[in-house]
């Protein structure tokens, strides 16, 4: 201000010395205030601009406008003199540390930092004259913790003398806190809090290190939910995920601290139960847990009753690593599956090889079929009214090379299981057919061919529609075939079913049941599946006449067949003795080795034939009774 006034006057002399030397005094007068004003307005001007500038509103003054702008941003911003005195914190610094000014925050200093590594990072200051980005745990006053990544520099003049530290802090926890959620959620099953297959592993191989150590043995038991997806669809996901938190509570509160839960699937649990000295140890715990799932599940109104399956393998007896036991220990959780009884199964051995044979005859089978290694053995059987053959039971056979024959008993079920009994049954079918027609050429009146078939194949909706076509194929007439079904296919109370059948035997086709005596025996089925033909099962045949039992329950069937005007067949007559009760009982017809073992193709033929030609024989006759 001083030196305007002073160069306002100095310039106003100077302008009236210079008027008054060329003698012109009034002008000088004039001149000297004309520039005085002149002057003075620019100087005003320049003051003005000079407190707008100071003010920012030009924005030129860099280091003034970036302090106060460093209040728009979120990282925490400082700068700290050589001594450590904090005099400049932005607001992201001061709301990150929660404190109301930078007076406040100057207190905290070293306080924040955990001793060592703040001298850690002074001695990396005190070195290089900086650091970047360096993760520090930071303490607030109130005592809460969070993670920065931290960075500064020593700032210097133009001439390199040191000034000021200048920092920035950013706050990490966030993200620290998403990647611990990403790490639980790579490690615990979401909805119910238990561990994954990974964790489980981990835990695993600790509890087989310790049972190493004490001679213990651990077990590793396996839980599946029958049906579990008919409870989502029923119900909805969502009573599907409040009964699995309910499963995980409860195997929660039953096994140990030191034992280990996980989810492995779905509908699938593992508990891993460690310091097993004796198989008797799980076993109780196994009982308590079973027990436990069985009660009902209640989500709001709904009352759910679930059928668990458990299997369980011992370590080290039934595997070295948890992938083997599992195994093992789903082996068995599946012959539990595939029973009708609930309840556990303890891995063994022969299990193994069960199901590995199972899984290698599945195999086997798919490749049979292409390569047609089926065919039909054919078991006649006779009426003792009359001694012809009224029937002839096609059985099917398979043999595969270096295999030798593999028992329908043994392949039948297998095939039943995976499907491929549809088009296994197809095969049997055509086979039947065309050994009847092969029968035609040559007999008259050709018995009828019987084909057995099961439930899965009677659920197909085109099941009838299939026989019609392969009768049309090998021009067969409807009546010539005799389905053998068993009683179990059709309890089920099934309108389809009722149809099929139905449809079937308005194609003429004879209905029979077959292994009877050994299910329901219902005779209200008979009627109303319009059954024509019944088999009682070989079991019953077997033990007469010493079992007095087995006598009159053959009685009794004997009698019914007769009542309700049905063919009767007693199935697996052996002896001459079991033939002679029979017909004192008036039995219709018999099967068997008696009469005959299930026969090839030309052997059959040349059986029939004979049978023809010779007539009646003795004993299948009842008039020699
Ligand atoms: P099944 O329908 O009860 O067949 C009768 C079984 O008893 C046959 O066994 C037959 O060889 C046998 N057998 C006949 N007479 C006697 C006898 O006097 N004594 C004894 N001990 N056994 C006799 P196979 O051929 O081993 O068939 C077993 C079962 O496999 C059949 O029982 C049937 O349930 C099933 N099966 C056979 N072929 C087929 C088929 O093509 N489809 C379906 N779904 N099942 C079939
Ligand atoms: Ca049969
Ligand atoms: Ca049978």
């Amino acid at each position: 201000m001083l030196a305007a006034a002073f160069v306002v006057i100095a310039a106003a002399a100077i302008t009236w010395w210079a008027a008054g030397y060329h003698g012109s005094g009034a002008l000088a007068v004039y001149l000297a205030v004309a520039f005085l004003i002149t002057t003075v307005v620019l100087i005003v001007a320049l003051v003005f601009l000079w407190s707008f500038r100071r003010n920012g509103l030009l924005g030129c003054d860099t280091g003034r406008i970036t302090l106060s702008s460093l209040d728009l941003i979120q990282d925490g911003v400082y700068r700290r003199q050589l001594d450590s005195r904090v005099t400049f914190a932005n607001e992201g610094l001061l709301r990150m540390f929660v404190c109301d000014d930078v007076e406040q925050f100057a207190t905290l200093s070293d306080k924040a930092v955990d001793s060592l590594r703040y001298s850690e990072l002074e001695t990396l200051i005190a070195t290089r004259g900086e650091y970047r980005n360096e993760q520090v745990e930071y303490r607030r006053p109130d005592g809460s913790q969070f993670v920065g990544i931290t960075s500064e520099r020593l700032v210097r003049s133009s001439r390199g003398k040191p000034l000021y530290y200048e920092g920035a802090i950013t706050d990490i926890s966030r993200c620290i806190d998403a990647e611990r959620k990403i790490e639980f959620l790579s490690h615990y099953d979401s909805l119910t809090g238990l561990a994954n297959r990974a964790i489980f592993d981990e835990r695993f191989q600790a509890a087989a290190a310790s049972a190493e150590r004490y001679g213990h043995q651990l077990a590793l038991v396996v839980l599946n939910f029958d049906r579990f997806k008919g409870v989502n669809e029923l119900y909805g996901r969502q009573v599907g995920d409040r009964v699995l938190v309910e499963v995980a509570r409860r195997l929660n509160q039953t096994v140990r601290a030191e034992d280990s839960i996980a989810r492995l699937g779905a509908d699938e649990f593992g508990v891993l139960l460690t310091r097993i000295t004796d198989d008797s140890d799980a076993h109780k715990v196994i009982d308590v847990i079973h027990q436990r799932l069985a009660d009902d599940y209640v989500v709001g109104k709904i009352r759910i009753k679930i059928r668990t399956s458990v299997g369980v393998a011992f370590y080290p007896r039934d595997g070295a690593d948890l992938g083997t036991l599992s195994k093992n220990a789903d082996t068995a959780m599946n012959q539990v599956k595939h029973s009708t009884q609930a309840g556990y199964v303890t891995y063994s051995e022969q299990l193994g090889e069960t199901t590995q044979r199972r899984l290698e005859l599945e195999k086997a089978l798919r490749q049979a079929l292409a390569k047609n290694e089926f065919r039909v053995a054919l078991q006649p059987r006779v009426s003792l009214k009359n001694g012809r053959v009224t029937a002839v039971e096609a059985l099917l056979r398979w043999s595969r090379p270096h295999w030798g024959s593999i028992s329908p008993l043994e392949f039948i079920p297998v095939a039943e299981r995976s499907g491929m009994i549809v088009p296994l049954g197809e095969k049997v079918l055509s086979l039947a057919l065309a050994e009847w027609k092969g029968w035609s050429n040559y007999l008259p009146n050709p018995p009828r061919i019987g084909v057995n078939v099961s439930a899965r194949q009677l659920h197909e909706l085109d099941f009838p529609a299939s026989v019609k076509a392969a009768l049309d194929a090998a021009n067969v007439p409807g009546n010539m075939l005799e389905l053998e079904l068993t009683e179990s296919m059709v309890i089920e109370k099934n309108a389809g079913l009722e149809r099929s059948l139905s449809e079937l035997r308005e194609a003429g086709i004879i209905l029979a049941f077959d292994d009877f005596g050994i299910g329901y025996s219902n005779l209200g089925n008979l009627r109303r599946f319009g059954i024509d033909v019944i088999k009682i099962d070989q079991s019953f045949i077997r033990d007469i006449p010493s079992d007095p039992n087995d006598m009159s329950i053959v009685r009794g069937i004997i009698s019914i067949a007769r009542d309700f005007g049905i063919e009767l067949v007693a199935e697996g007559v052996e002896t001459e003795e079991q033939l002679g009760i029979l017909k004192r009982m008036q039995c219709d017809q018999v099967q068997g080795f008696l009469l005959a073992r299930p026969l090839s193709g030309s052997d059959c033929l040349e059986f029939l034939l004979d049978w023809e030609k010779s007539g009646p024989r003795a004993p299948f006759y009842w008039s020699d009774a």
